[in-house]
């Protein structure tokens, strides 16, 4: 987006603003459909939880994709935003059997990650098919390392425990449609992606009834200078062959799937902010915003780092500023950033507010959740408006 565009909206939706660019969000999902262009059945499970406005989800409806949900509440969301139960997974982790139940019976492909949970469903529905989450034990070190890791994470169905699963299905009959991995972790190194994917190939041979094999997410955007992006096109390529090659082993077509939510929309956010004030201090300037980690968590709570550019003055000299929300507590967005000079009354924007951002927001201080505007056709949608006094009161109750 051109920094004029966001200017212009800053100036017209006022600020804290949260802005996304479609034009983005298609040419990331363009990009990933693509890479795996040969793969007959692609399902492209959006993750619901990094943006969960009802907009943005009918944007991924209209491009053809379906959703991956993490609660039954953002089932109930996708279903609202026009998707068909059959085009949403659920894949909980610690969750009730009640709200697996009562999601599976709207006719939602379930994802279960436990044992305990899959022989209780498992006895009681024996007809609905499910996937299961299984968990490879494989982690992406420092660089090359592929590790062991995380025995005891709380996520998945340990690979160990295989065999159990095994004689869950043959005592209750049920039926294991989908194995499904999700590790979690940035995929910096394809090789390590490739060799989670063979754990799940060996472990999908011991089913015999299954339609896919999902394989998460995990792919990687640059945050900032350096970082390096998923090589989504050659993951294509080899995991293509593969799974081609699986195919034939297994003797029957199935539906690749994957379920990212920050490489669709990360880079297509842009969340827009003023500075209120600039503090010199001895050895530091501060530059604080009209906003903080109630709008923006991710710096404080991850360690991430969002590039932050000054609209206001795009060639003014280059400082250090450490870059400061209004909550009171220390929520710092950036710590001796160099930035275009900055005045009060400048308007900052912070790259990669697609993922994990806003629906990562809370009402702290009692601040208003920001407005979000979707770009679309050169043309701004406000699909969220900011909130009011009203919106705080709701559901208080007076002594
Ligand atoms: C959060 C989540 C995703 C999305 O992860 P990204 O890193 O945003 O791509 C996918 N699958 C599951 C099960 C998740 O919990």
């Amino acid at each position: 987006m051109k920094t004029s565009d966001l200017l212009y909206l800053a100036d017209n939706f006022a600020t804290p603003l949260y802005v996304y660019d479609a034009n983005k969000i298609q040419f990331q999902y363009n990009k990933l459909k693509n890479a795996f262009s040969k793969i007959e059945y692609l399902r492209i499970n959006y993750a619901v939880k990094a943006l969960s406005n009802i907009a943005v989800l009918q944007f991924f409806k209209k491009m053809g994709a379906n959703i991956d949900t993490v609660s039954i509440q953002e089932v109930l969301l996708g279903l609202h935003a026009g998707f068909e139960p059959h085009e949403i997974i659920f894949t909980p982790n610690g969750v009730s059997l009640e709200e697996i139940e009562e999601v599976a019976l709207m006719g939602v492909q379930i994802n279960i990650d436990n044992l305990s949970i899959l022989e209780q469903f498992g006895t009681k529905h024996p007809s609905i098919p499910v996937c299961i989450r299984i968990n490879p034990h494989v982690m992406a070190g420092g660089n090359q390392n592929i590790s062991v890791g995380h025995i005891d994470s709380k996520f998945g169905i340990s690979i160990y425990q295989i065999p159990h699963v095994l004689r869950i299905v043959e005592n209750t009959k049920m039926t294991i449609n989908g194995i499904h991995m999700h590790t979690g972790s940035d995929i910096l190194d394809i090789e390590v992606f490739l060799y989670a994917s063979e754990i799940l190939f060996e472990s999908a041979k011991q089913f015999k009834n299954l339609e896919f094999l999902d394989f998460g997410s995990g792919f990687k955007v640059p945050y900032k200078k350096g970082d390096i992006e998923t090589n989504i096109e050659e993951l294509g390529k080899k995991l293509t062959k593969r799974f081609l090659q699986f195919e034939k082993e297994y003797g029957k077509s199935l539906t690749l799937a994957f379920e990212p939510g920050k490489f669709l929309v990360s880079e297509a956010g842009f969340f827009l902010a003023k500075v209120n004030v600039v503090k010199q201090t001895t050895s530091t300037v501060f530059a604080g915003i009209d906003s903080g980690f109630n709008h923006l968590i991710r710096p404080m709570f991850y360690g991430a780092e969002h590039q932050i550019e000054n609209l206001s003055n795009p060639k003014g000299k280059e400082r250090f500023y450490t870059v400061v929300g209004y909550i009171c507590e220390t929520d710092t967005f950036a710590n001796n950033r160099k930035i275009n000079e900055i005045k009060e009354g400048d308007i900052l924007c912070f790259k990669n507010a697609g993922a994990y951002c806003f629906s990562m927001s809370s009402n702290y201080n009692s601040r208003y959740k920001p407005a979000e505007v979707l770009w679309l056709d050169e043309k701004p949608l406000l699909i969220r408006t900011r909130e009011n006094f009203d919106d705080l009161l709701k559901n208080q109750i007076m002594l």
